[in-house]
């Protein structure tokens, strides 16, 4: 479906795949800030800082193999009062394997999820993003059936294309949020260089001009 050559997605996607959420209505003045592709030690947590300084809240779609590696980090997020959902236990891309295998992957984070949430919490978030904003009819169907709601975005600060200069990816965020807007940034080894800047940049201008920044709510 969409690839991630769009800044900003255009309306056709959303009418397209209504039944995925590309932004999230609000009266006040929100933002959701969303991190793929953690936990990743020396990123996570100064993404984790810096939502500190502003108050910020925000969901972080975490695969499910980074968990088991780093599970002090993907329960700092709950604990900080993040929001976290699944994007696969191996990042997989759903246009490249077949819907069982995909499916068996996805359900593979799930339970790296359940066995991962502090005690106190009972229920598992059912948030999904998928890897590459690929999905295929199948799984969209068996996703959405098992009571998940998708979470794509409307604003990607490109933060990951390691050829672009931090105040490029900044830019791409300043010129197209809007009230309600998802953004996608990544905590990855990759996205470091352009994450915090932009991170940074972006809670500042916006919290500037009145907005707060929530986590999505999954139910
Ligand atoms: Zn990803």
């Amino acid at each position: 479906m969409l690839s991630k050559l769009f800044i900003k997605t255009p309306f056709w996607a959303k009418l397209i795949f209504n039944r995925l959420t590309w932004h999230i209505e609000s009266d006040e003045k929100t933002l959701y800030l969303t991190f793929d592709d953690g936990p990743i030690p020396g990123v996570t947590e100064l993404v984790l800082d810096t939502l500190k300084v502003y108050n910020a809240k925000a969901t972080f779609f975490c695969i499910g193999e980074n968990i088991e590696k780093h599970p002090k980090i993907f329960k700092r997020i709950l604990s900080e009062g993040h929001q976290i959902g699944n994007h696969t236990q191996n990042h997989l891309n759903a246009r490249e394997v077949d819907t069982d295998t995909y499916m068996e992957n996805f359900i593979s984070c799930e339970q790296t999820i359940k066995k991962h949430l502090p005690s106190t919490q009972v229920d598992l978030p059912k948030l999904f993003r998928p890897p590459y904003g690929r999905t295929t009819f199948k799984t969209r169907n068996r996703i959405l059936n098992r009571g998940y709601k998708m979470i794509m975005w409307d604003v990607l600060s490109a933060d990951y294309m390691e050829e672009l200069p931090p105040e490029a990816c900044l830019n791409n965020v300043l010129h197209n949020t809007s009230n309600g807007s998802i953004i996608v940034f990544h905590d990855s080894l990759k996205a470091k260089k352009n994450l915090i800047y932009t991170l940074m940049g972006t809670l500042a201008h916006f919290t500037k001009k009145g907005y707060v920044f929530k986590s999505i709510n999954p139910t």
